[in-house]
């Protein structure tokens, strides 16, 4: 039986897109002119579904979908699952996880103001280093909120680091790196083991 499969839309489908065509799975449409969001697929019987990153994890922990493809840092903010297995690093979209504040700008000694979209991620980082926070919750953009005022520090995903160079910002500390995983439904790791192991194993061997 062919298995639905969750992409995370943006950076990582543009990168996924070319390992899924090396295991032959392939959409029927062109993703990118394609107003669909759900797709077929040409050789196999997968389904795929494009959505954003959060609602992978949410489509494949209520089974909707049987396996999902989502950043790390999506699912360390999640926190821990029991809907979910997490069955491959897929090397690609990698970035780190980093604090970064105004270039020169030592950071206050009292509580500090930290502006991000990963608060769990945050709250667990400031704990182990026993720092006292206020974290104020940005859906994106975080790159402005120190340049505004809002906040002394922000945590955000870096990659080659240009946007917070053009913002002004420079990175300090590495919270953790981050890449591409493959997830499975708990469920589905039974109900469809054969259709995961082959496919998974497919992209082992691609990665
Ligand atoms: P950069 O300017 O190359 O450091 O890219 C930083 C911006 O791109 C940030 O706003 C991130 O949210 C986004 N970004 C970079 N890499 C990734 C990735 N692998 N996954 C998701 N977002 C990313």
């Amino acid at each position: 039986m062919g298995l639905v499969i969750a992409l995370n839309k943006g950076r990582i489908l543009k990168e996924c897109l070319p390992l899924l065509a090396q295991c032959d799975v392939v959409p029927e449409e062109d993703v990118y002119e394609s107003r669909r969001l759900i797709f077929k697929t040409k050789a196999c019987d997968h389904t795929l579904i494009i959505c954003r990153s959060a609602d992978v994890l949410t489509y494949v922990e209520n089974g909707v979908a049987d396996v999902g493809v989502t950043g790390k840092d999506t699912i360390l903010e999640h926190g821990g699952s029991m809907g979910f297995y997490e069955l491959l690093d897929l090397g690609i979209g990698k970035c780190r996880m980093m604090t970064a504040g105004p270039v020169g700008v030592p950071e206050p000694d009292g509580v500090l103001r930290v502006a991000t979209k990963f608060v769990n991620i945050s709250r667990d980082y400031y704990r182990r280093q026993s720092r006292q926070v206020s974290l104020i919750k940005l859906s994106g953009a975080m790159e402005i909120a120190p340049v505004l005022g809002l906040a002394d520090t922000i945590v955000d995903i870096v990659d080659t680091g240009n946007t917070l160079k053009a913002n002004g910002l420079e990175a300090r500390e590495t919270i953790c790196d981050i890449t591409t995983r493959l997830i499975a439904n708990r469920a589905s790791m039974k109900t469809q083991f054969d259709a995961i192991r082959q496919f998974s194993g497919q992209l082992r061997t691609v990665v």
